[in-house]
């Protein structure tokens, strides 16, 4: 049994962060340590949803992923039911998403909906005490003759084989793997805003029609988007508006007032959902939306010893629920490659067959997830909104994310790290 002699710090202890200790902490050459940079590890926002890809990448790595998702309280989402909201179809029932693809499968896999905070409460528990550092902000870092030496908000540095940055769309990792413009996301053109409704309140504002079966709606129509879901053993209805925006405002905040709102929905005020989603997303103290940026080209994902998962690598527009899936990827294939690694002169060879075969597909990912965006809000330029021809461009574009053969992927990282060490 090897001893623990290769150091890694893992920067960041969110869901990238703490899928990559799981994915590293059984690996006994490795002596692995995550920084977080709040007082304590800690999700905020509601749900998030795992789909068939993410689960299966998870078991990878947890054996008894199931379990654990069940201890965090995930439930299966049946169904996501696109309706159009606005325009001469409003009303019209466009397709269920993914249902293809889930018919498909054998057995049928629903993705499963999870609360962000319990999630991670379930990933951090079988992670030693004594590996989680919070309240340890990471400032910069530096490449020296005797490894990574990290330093932290409070002065304190510390030297590492290796540093894996999960620190987020606004890494500071980023910074030391990729030049100054390529650091910094973008605002990706598209913003949104969220509220929590009691279920009770929501279904009689929605309509008892919309809480017949346990089921997702979206709304797609013209610059925005409505999606609404119940969560909490139906305890919570969660309330979402997407929109198109020209330009991000400072700190990437809208002010949500109802003339704000009602000038964004214009063409949707007749139709079935808008009225009601404006009362229910106004309903809460000090309403506001933000911009979402993402890493639209990222040209390598590793430098040396460092190297970026998650979102600070690949951070993605939220339009096909998939940048979490991705962070568990990354760390399953992370995992894979690690475990093969016993010296760390060899470090920079795995980073470099993680980036050549993760980049490629959270490429994929992040151009798809903008598009589908597009196609949600009615800008795209070949589809209209019109429910035949949204569910005809909507159906190519789950099934290349559900359908990663997990045993393939690793096995084409293990063989990019051969190439590798024989160049
Ligand atoms: C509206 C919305 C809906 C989404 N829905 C889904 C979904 O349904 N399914 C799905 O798969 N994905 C979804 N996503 C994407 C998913 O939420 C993210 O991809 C995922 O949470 C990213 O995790 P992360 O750990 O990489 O980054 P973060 O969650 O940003 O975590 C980064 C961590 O690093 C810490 N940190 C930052 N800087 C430093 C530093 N300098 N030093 C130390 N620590 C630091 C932060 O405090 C934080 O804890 C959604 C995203 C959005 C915005």
């Amino acid at each position: 049994m090897p001893t623990p002699s290769i150091r890694i710090a893992i920067i960041g202890g969110g869901l990238a962060g703490a899928s990559l200790g799981n994915a590293l902490i059984h690996i006994p050459q490795l002596d692995v340590h995550i920084f977080e940079s709040a007082p304590e590890f800690s999700e905020r926002g509601a749900a998030i949803g795992l789909s068939r890809n993410a689960q299966h990448a998870l078991q990878q790595f947890i054996p008894s992923a199931m379990e654990l998702l069940s201890a965090a309280g995930a439930v299966p989402m049946r169904s996501s039911r696109l309706m159009i909201g606005s325009g001469p179809q409003a009303g019209t029932f466009v397709c269920d998403v993914g249902e293809e693809e889930l018919q498909s499968s054998s057995p049928a896999e629903p993705a499963l909906v999870v609360h962000r905070a319990s999630f991670l409460r379930e990933l951090l528990a079988p992670i030693p005490q004594e590996a989680l550092h919070a309240n340890k902000r990471v400032t910069s870092i530096q490449s020296t003759s005797i490894g990574e030496s990290i330093t932290f908000h409070d002065g304190q540095v510390e030297t590492f084989d290796a540093v894996i940055g999960a620190d987020g769309v606004f890494s500071v990792v980023r910074k030391h793997v990729v030049s100054d413009q390529e650091w910094t996301g973008t605002p990706s053109g598209f913003w949104d805003c969220r509220n929590l409704i009691p279920y009770d309140r929501a279904r009689a504002a929605l309509g008892d029609e919309y809480f017949e079966v346990d089921r997702q709606y979206g709304w797609a129509g013209d610059g925005s988007y409505f999606l609404h879901d119940v969560l909490e053993d139906r305890t919570v209805v969660q309330c979402v508006m997407s929109g198109t925006e020209k330009e991000s405002p400072p700190n990437r905040i809208h002010k949500l007032t109802r003339p704000f709102l009602k000038e964004k929905l214009g063409s949707w005020l007749d139709g079935p959902i808008a009225g009601k989603m404006i009362d229910l997303l106004i309903d809460q103290p000090n309403p506001e939306g933000y911009s979402s940026w993402e890493h639209k080209n990222t040209s390598t994902y590793t430098k040396g010893a460092i190297c970026i998962v998650g979102d600070a690598a690949h951070a993605m527009t939220p339009w096909q629920g998939a940048g979490a899936g991705q962070a568990i990827e990354d760390a399953m294939i992370m995992g894979t490659l690690l475990s093969q690694v016993f010296s760390a002169d060899d470090i920079p060879k795995a980073f470099g067959a993680f980036d050549a075969v993760r980049k490629p597909r959270c490429q994929r990912i992040i151009d798809s997830s903008r598009e589908t965006g597009q196609i949600m809000c009615g800008q795209h330029p070949d589809v209209s909104l019109d429910a035949r021809e949204m569910k005809e461009a909507l159906k190519a574009k789950w099934g290349f994310i559900l359908g990663l053969d997990m045993a393939q992927h690793q096995e084409d990282a293990l063989e990019m790290m051969r190439q590798l060490r024989n160049n």
